[in-house]
């Protein structure tokens, strides 16, 4: 696997490093069990695994599952399948926050005991109420802040042995009603719910608030550097308030430490599990690994590999502030790897017939075509070649624009690998649509240069109807037509964005027979048309992953 490039991260914890000789570099990558990773967390498991590795360090994975509600072992097992399958592994180091709750409790009173907690009794109405939030001029206010330790300690016992009302009662880190940063005044770190947990079951009716369950997480695993998202910033004195006033014995003064990298944010895609979710749940797309979902296993799908996907993510680079990537480079990777390995087969989306009128109506001819012009060791294969051929109804045109150098009335082409053709006669439908061209075939060329010399420009890909074998083909879009998700209009959903075009299905295509022992998930350029994969659900069916050509604009 390709290695980080030199980032700011490695530049804190080098001096980190330098501070603290000995010290074993451990992150962790921290996903919500409520969704199924998409191409967003991949950069995330790569700082996180990355860096890790990048130190000889290790990584751990960590359910955040601390907020129960939506979550579900489907998701939990999807996450570990789709981490693997980039290649990143925590080994024996798989954990669930909520696995903690037991200490996150105990913990929690121990800050009650030194007066760092309280038990409040605003309301959710009255917390939002300026009289009580305060704003940037006016401090917070809490009726509630100087309430006695015992009676704090009785009223947490009680709200976790469930004798109150959900919203009656919460508890608040005592820090500064007056901070400039709305994170510091006096955020609320636990809650009443009367909601199951998917491990827990209905052992708690507390739940600790993130900012205050994480950085405990980070610390009893020992973490050292906690990488995350820069929405995470402005919590950071949060996060270090809670570690640094916790009492858990074993980690080097300052840690673990929080940083906080820029997210990735490509072009006509909307990297938000709540948005993904609701087209799975409305039925918009087939399930999670939809093939325009940007899900990794949608990507898998799609035929994406991994190595594409993280020479991307490496390639976007880490940085400290938001930027948007187009999606056209992620595109480009998959094109720079399947260009070299894919194996070149020929498929034809729309399908016209030609009849070849002075070539023998049982004859079986074969001719050698290449099987990847950029891997010789990849050898060739034997297309069989009779009376009748498919060739795409886009090399044809009875009206040809200018410099159309493809088959057209009385012109010639080459039919690839093998003889060079004339068109004589259009047949036609009723309805005045080509029923079949009548050609004549230069037999005494055969796949080789006319003998008197003319140059023939097109090469057109063709396929023996005797021989081909249909199939279906998915050809995909983008899934929006935002090219910014970040410019969506107030007032307006994600879903009023989808691209109607997303998914164009070519029920006849007619494809090389070897193509139906291909395998699912199997890869292939179909020459002149693009990358395309076998679909590990539909049968017959082969997704487009990408186009041939690089719309890309060059440097
Ligand atoms: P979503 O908004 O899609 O629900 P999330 O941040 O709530 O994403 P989590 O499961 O909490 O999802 O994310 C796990 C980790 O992945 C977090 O550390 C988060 O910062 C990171 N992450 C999520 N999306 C991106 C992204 N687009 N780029 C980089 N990191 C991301
Ligand atoms: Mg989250």
């Amino acid at each position: 696997m390709a290695e980080m490039e030199r980032n700011f991260i490695q530049d804190l914890i080098d001096s980190d490093l330098s501070d603290n000789p000995g010290m074993k570099v451990h992150t962790r990558f921290p996903p919500e069990p409520n969704g199924y990773l998409h191409i967003g967390h991949c950069k995330a498991l790569c700082v996180d695994f990355g860096t890790a590795r990048k130190y000889g360090g290790v990584c751990n994975l960590r359910m955040d599952d601390t907020n129960p509600a939506k979550e579900d072992t489907e998701y939990v097992d999807a996450i570990k399948e789709d981490i693997h399958w980039l290649g990143f592994d925590w080994e024996d180091r798989f954990y669930y926050g909520s696995d903690y709750f037991e200490k996150d409790y105990e913990l929690a009173v121990g800050l009650i005991k030194k007066g760092l907690a309280y038990v409040c009794e605003l309301s959710a109405e009255e917390f939002r109420d300026p009289k009580y939030c305060g704003d940037l001029t006016h401090p917070a206010v809490s009726p509630w802040r100087d309430r006695p330790i015992e009676e704090s300690l009785d009223l947490f016992e009680r709200m976790k042995n469930g004798e109150f009302p959900e919203g009656k009662y919460t508890l608040r880190a005592k820090i500064d009603l007056a901070s400039g940063n709305f994170c510091m005044r006096d955020p609320v770190i636990y809650r009443i719910k009367y909601v199951d947990h998917h491990r827990q079951g209905n052992k708690w009716c507390i739940y600790p608030m993130y900012d205050y369950a994480h950085p405990i997480q980070d610390a009893l695993e020992g973490i050292t550097h906690s990488l995350c998202s820069l929405e995470y910033e402005i919590h950071r004195p949060l996060y270090n308030w809670v570690r640094d006033n916790v009492e858990i014995p074993g980690n080097p003064v300052g840690f673990p430490r929080q940083i906080e990298f820029a997210r990735l944010n490509i072009t006509y895609t909307v990297l938000s599990k709540r948005f993904l979710r609701t087209l799975v749940e409305s039925g918009a797309v087939d399930g999670w690994d939809d093939p325009r979902m940007p899900t990794l296993c949608g990507l898998r799908r799609r035929g994406y590999t991994a190595s594409s996907i993280l020479d991307f993510i490496n390639r976007t680079g880490v940085a400290k502030s938001d930027s948007l990537v187009d999606i056209r480079q992620l595109e480009a990777c998959l094109r720079d790897e399947l260009n070299l390995k894919a194996p070149r087969r020929i498929a034809i989306e729309q399908p016209i017939k030609l009849i070849i009128t002075n070539y023998p109506e049982d004859r079986v001819e074969y001719f050698e075509v290449s099987n990847n012009p950029n891997d010789e060791a990849a050898g060739t294969r034997a297309l069989p070649f009779t009376r009748e051929v498919y060739i795409d109804a886009s090399d044809f045109a009875e009206v040809p624009p200018p410099k159309f150098f493809r088959l057209k009335p009385d012109g010639e082409v080459r039919l690839m690998g093998a003889y060079i053709i004339r068109c004589n006669e259009i047949v036609k439908n009723e309805d005045g649509t080509v029923k079949e061209i009548l050609c004549t075939a230069d037999l005494e060329t055969g796949n080789g240069m006319p003998a008197d010399g003319r140059k023939v420009k097109g090469t057109i890909h063709w396929l023996s109807a005797k021989h081909a074998k249909s199939a279906t083909l998915h050809l995909y879009n983008n899934l929006t037509t935002l090219e910014n998700p970040s410019d969506k209009p107030d007032g307006k959903d994600y879903t009023d964005f989808i691209n109607p075009e997303s998914l164009i299905v070519v029920k006849d295509a007619k494809v090389e027979p070897s193509l139906e022992d291909a395998a699912p998930g199997e890869q292939f350029q179909f020459v002149r048309f693009g990358y395309f994969c076998k679909d590990t659900k539909y049968e017959n069916t082969f997704n487009r992953v990408v186009g041939l050509k690089d719309s890309f604009p060059k440097k």
